[in-house]
């Protein structure tokens, strides 16, 4: 098969050297391989920016879903009540999760193209004392947005509440402050912009609060506080772990470092995603979120208004001569997506618009 880069927010494209490790069947028993894992833990908490005595950052075997799942049936009690923020199909997939586990829960819905407000949440919180927790993405991956988490855990830390957040994209990508901003659980997972591939999810996680869930769990598998419990006395982990993710995950992490950590690679994502959108603009294509909270991870763009646009012939095209890209996940509109985060540079950026260039004016030629 033709091999291609992926322009999709994770998996993602990641380097040779990431791919490398994997050639390797590691022993999961063995000192070596739990110190990697407790390696991986405390450089999860430095690129949070929280400390060891406060924070601890668990692994959980999965995609970035069951990370998500682990921490709302895990730490929100029987007698316990969840709000769900939402603006996109993310923030829909946490209210799924807590219908199926029975989490009692009261959602505040905004429109994909806007953020939600954290005066909004304010009220909400002053108006339904029952209230415990609050749960948000933070790159809602759907459009493209990035939403003011920052606004919204200060409300939810003013009203004495649990803060969740799903950086699922966001985190390694955008510096996240995580005490400073009053995040009490972070979850991401491990192919996104870390630059590992899939297998598994990771949390970092207040202590004292993780110590309380004990016994809350609705689930075993994904018990939050009893993989912790076993994580944490030497780095094993409780059932099968993910060992070539695990390796691969841990050269990433020195990747990121060696690139300049986490404010570098922010810079080259955000370079590659102005890029992208100046370009694809000059071609006539408009982004979805048309305003300042456009985030600098992946961008929803409309189909222009030829009604002749085939998005699955643009998606042949490019991906033939290299880049895979994504259809579009909002619901009101038309549109496709170009995620820039990965092993992807401004040459990436270039030769893809040159190829979608290409493409339409094959397809004015065709007329
Ligand atoms: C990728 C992603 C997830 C998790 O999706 P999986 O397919 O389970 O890995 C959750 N939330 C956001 C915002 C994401 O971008």
């Amino acid at each position: 098969m033709k091999n291609y880069k992926l322009l999709t927010p994770g998996p993602l494209t990641t380097t040779e050297t990431v791919k490398k490790e994997m050639m390797f069947d590691h022993c999961t028993w063995d000192d070596d391989y739990k110190q990697i894992t407790q390696k991986i833990r405390s450089g999860l908490l430095r690129l949070a920016h929280v400390s060891p005595e406060t924070y601890t950052a668990v692994l959980m075997q999965g995609s970035g879903s069951f990370g998500v799942e682990s921490v709302l049936t895990s730490v929100i009690g029987a007698d316990e009540e969840l709000l769900i923020v939402t603006n996109g199909a993310y923030g829909e997939r946490m209210i799924e999760i807590a219908s199926h586990a029975g989490i009692r829960h009261e959602v505040y819905m905004e429109d994909y193209n806007r953020i939600p407000d954290a005066g909004k949440v304010r009220k909400i919180l002053a108006d339904h004392p029952e209230l415990t927790h609050v749960a948000m993405v933070h790159s809602e991956t759907t459009s493209g947005i990035l939403n003011d988490i920052e606004e919204v855990a200060k409300v939810v830390k003013d009203a004495g509440k649990v803060m969740i957040a799903d950086a699922m994209s966001s985190f390694g990508g955008v510096d996240i402050p995580v005490e400073d901003w009053g995040i009490d659980f972070l979850i991401s997972s491990a192919n996104k912009c870390i630059q590992g591939v899939p297998g598994f999810s990771f949390i970092i996680a207040r202590k004292d609060l993780l110590e309380e869930s004990a016994g809350k769990a609705r689930s075993l598998s994904l018990d939050l506080y009893d993989q912790w419990k076993t994580m944490n006395v030497d780095g094993k982990w409780r059932f099968t772990s993910p060992t070539h993710t695990v390796l691969a995950f841990a050269k990433a992490m020195e990747e990121l470092e060696a690139e300049g950590g986490i404010p570098a690679r922010s810079r080259r994502y955000a370079d590659n995603n102005r890029l992208l959108i100046e370009k694809m603009e000059e071609m006539g294509f408009e982004p979805y979120i048309r305003n300042k909270y456009q985030g600098p991870i992946i961008t929803t763009f409309l189909y222009p208004e030829d009604c002749n646009f085939s998005f699955s012939e643009m998606y042949q095209y490019v991906k033939e001569r290299g880049y895979a890209i994504y259809p579009g996940k909002v619901t009101e509109a038309d549109t496709f997506r170009i995620g820039n985060i990965g092993e992807i540079y401004r040459a990436d950026i270039d030769s893809l618009c040159s190829i979608i260039r290409e493409f339409l004016e094959v397809k004015e030629n065709e007329r």
